[in-house]
């Protein structure tokens, strides 16, 4: 789902990837980036929680692969802000 609303905000973890998911604050967002194609998706929490709730964010990412393919991913914590309202206030 593309929401060209929402814009997102990168805020590194002190640690970086050595960070393990589970000292990652529940509302940071964590958004992978494709190297290559660019692609962005959001991760489920609650997915990564299940299944690699010890994991560092540098092995979570190494394994993160791209609808394209490709596994050159970013992974990135943050946030996402809204963008102001353009009369589609909902
Ligand atoms: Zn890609």
């Amino acid at each position: 789902m593309d929401d060209d609303s929402r814009k997102f905000v990168e805020r590194p973890m002190l640690g970086g990837h050595s960070n393990t998911l589970n000292i990652i604050p529940g509302h940071v967002t964590l958004l992978a980036e494709c190297r290559s194609c660019g692609h962005r998706r959001e991760l489920d929490r609650e997915l990564l929680n299940a299944y690699a709730h010890t994991a560092t964010l540098g092995q979570i990412e190494a394994r993160l692969r791209c609808a394209c393919g490709e596994k050159n991913t970013r992974l990135m914590t943050g946030y996402w802000v809204s963008a102001p309202p353009a009369g589609n206030n909902s």
